[in-house]
This record gives C-alpha cells, structure tokens and sequence, in this order.
C-alpha cells in the first residue's frame, strides 16, 4: 500500500547544484558577485515588518515591472521563483490527460511539475548540436496538446533558438495552445538574432513569457519570478497562486534591484566577457561545446559526465552533471573559471 501517488515513484526528484564548503560553485547559474547594491539594506529594513502578511498582489512590484517593460500590470504575475510560475501556468492549462511539451534535454524542473499536475509530458530531443528542434515540437501537436515551452536560452545546454525559426514556429501553433517561452536568461543574450519574447510575441494572446529575478538580478535565495502573459491568462495564475508566496522580504529586494539595473547589466557584461574566453579555451579539449547565450556551457560528454563531475570536484570545482547526457558549467568570475580551466 501506497500513501502517496504510486505514479510519483518513477519521477527523478530535482538535483540542486551541490554546495561543497571550501569548493568554487559552478553548478547553479547564479552571478557570483553578490546581492546588488540596495538590496540588503532593502530587506533588513523590510523585516520589521514581517509579523504582517506582504501585499497579496504585489502591486508595486508589478507595476515596477511592467512600467519597465512598458505594458499594463494587469498582464504581470509574480510567484516564488519562476519554477513556481511554471506550476501554476501547468495548472490553469492542463486537466489531467492534456499534453504539454518541451524539449529535451531541457530544464530538470519541467518533468516534475508535469507529473504532478497530471499533464502528460511529451518530450521532444534535441537536435545533433544540442538546440531545440522546432520542427519536430511543432509537428508533436495534437488535439490533447495545451502547452508548448521553448526555454530561450535552453537550459542546460545554452543554445538558443533566432527569429526566424520562432516566428515559423509560433505561426504553426494553434490559437488555443500557449506557447511558454522561458526567459530566465534572458539578461545573458548578446546575439540580436534571439528574439526578446515580449518585444516580438507579446501582442499575441497565446503566448506568455517567464523571467526570473533569480539569476542575472541576483536573488535566487529570496525566489521571485514573473510571468507576464494576456490579461486573461495571467488574471489566471493570479487566481492559482500560493497565497502570499512572494514573500515581503521577495518584494522588497526585488524593487531594490531594479532600482540597480545599470550594475546589473555590469556585472552581466563581465559574465558575458568571460562567456567568449572560456568557451574558447574549453573547446581545445572538448570542440563540440555548442554556443552558449546563457551564463554557462555544456559540455555534450554522454556517460563521462558523472567521472569528470567528480574529478572536477576533486580539483574545487562543483559543476553540474547530467548523467549520459553532459556537464553543465555555470560562468563564475574569471578566477573561478580559471580554476575550471585548470582542473579542465
Ligand atoms: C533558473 C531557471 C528558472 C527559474 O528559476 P527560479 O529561481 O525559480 O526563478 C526557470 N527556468 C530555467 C530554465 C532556469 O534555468
């Protein structure tokens, strides 16, 4: 006897990048210089308040964030993390038997939430040089189909999907299917081919795009992540929200670090300077890294990757295994990447 969802026994639980006292982290694609500035004094100041509930709507962040990104509120929602945001779009377009599809290998979290909210997982693989294979999701969609992700960069592979090939792809999907394009690294894209969703597709109602102030912005221990979609479709993640999940502290770094864009986008360019060194030193020895729009690579070595993880962790360095599948090496300051280098 089962207490719990026999189903769920199959399901690989979600492996965090390890954290290894002593050792340099290079396994969960956080920016390594710190909260920006403004931000610890924003949540010590924020902590006396924390006996009351924080804003249920979060309306000043969500104003912030779509006077940024010029558009109306009403089309914003904030969660905890936008790994949350994702449960909660899985939950208000999937009943159970609905499909949802994604690339793979894609990021680990999709599979998860599509179990437990009884979407069916329809996994597309990715194509010889580690990008989504447009095509092929496009041509997976069927009548049962709500739910289309394109992660733009791709994580763990850092690849990333142009212009053209999306602007066909979208063309393919149905009206009544929502495209999810997952931009959590979107700070990172350089090539003015990888289109910015919201500037390109943000005017069609099936389409919603998820960012995360986790990662270029430098809150991933504080989780908060939006989502920004159609009126209708984001009033209905509003609706299924963990009530007062984006915490008080959450709301209060996250209007601080908007308030330090112009450092953040320093701080990028420094991770993106070191994006084009590595990658080319790393290529000496593995000449199949694919090019990376993300805050780190791949390293496409199949069923060496568990040995390389552990013999890289033997030199200091925590870098992200996939078992038979790769590595994935998060850019960290330039001292840290030499340490990978060396330990390369
Ligand atoms: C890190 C990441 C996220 C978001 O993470 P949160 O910390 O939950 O905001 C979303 N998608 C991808 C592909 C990621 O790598």
């Amino acid at each position: 006897m089962s207490l719990t969802r026999p189903d769920l026994d199959a399901l690989p639980a979600y492996v965090p990048g390890r954290s290894v006292p002593g050792a340099i982290k290079l396994a969960s694609n956080e920016v390594p210089y710190g909260p920006l500035p403004g931000v610890v004094e924003a949540v010590t100041s924020a902590i006396s308040g924390v006996h009351r509930y924080p804003d249920l709507a979060a309306v000043e962040l969500r104003g912030r964030l779509a006077a940024r990104l010029g558009i109306d509120p009403e089309r914003v929602a904030t969660g905890c993390g936008s790994v949350a945001l994702f449960e909660h779009l899985f939950r208000v377009t999937c009943l159970p038997g609905d499909e949802a599809i994604y690339a793979w290998r894609s990021f680990e979290a999709y599979p998860i939430i599509a179990a437990t909210t009884a979407a069916t997982s329809v996994r597309v693989p990715n194509t010889t040089v580690h990008g989504h294979d447009l095509d092929a999701m496009a041509a997976a969609i069927t009548d049962r189909t709500r739910l289309v992700i394109v992660c733009n960069p791709n994580n763990p592979t850092g690849t990333a999907v142009r212009k053209a090939e999306l602007d066909a792809f979208i063309d393919r999907v149905p009206a009544d299917v929502i495209v999810a394009l997952d931009e959590a690294y979107r700070e990172f894209v350089t090539d003015p081919a990888v289109p910015d969703g919201l500037v390109e597709y943000g005017d069609r109602p099936n389409v919603v795009v998820l960012r995360t102030l986790s990662k270029a912005w430098g809150l991933a221990g504080l989780r908060i992540g939006y989502l920004v979609g159609s009126p209708e479709v984001a009033g209905a993640v509003r609706k299924v929200v963990t009530p007062f999940s984006t915490s008080l502290a959450a709301q209060a770094a996250a209007l601080a670090a908007l308030d330090a864009e112009a450092e953040m986008r320093r701080r990028v360019d420094l991770v993106v300077a070191e994006r084009a060194r590595v990658v080319e030193a790393v290529r000496k020895v593995f000449p199949d890294v694919p090019d990376t729009q993300a805050n780190f690579f791949w390293l496409p070595i199949g069923e060496q990757a568990l040995d390389f993880a552990a013999q890289c962790e033997r030199a200091g360095v925590i870098v992200r295994a996939f078992q038979g599948d790769g590595v994935r090496v998060t850019l960290g300051t330039p001292e840290e990447n030499d340490a990978f280098l060396g330990a390369l």
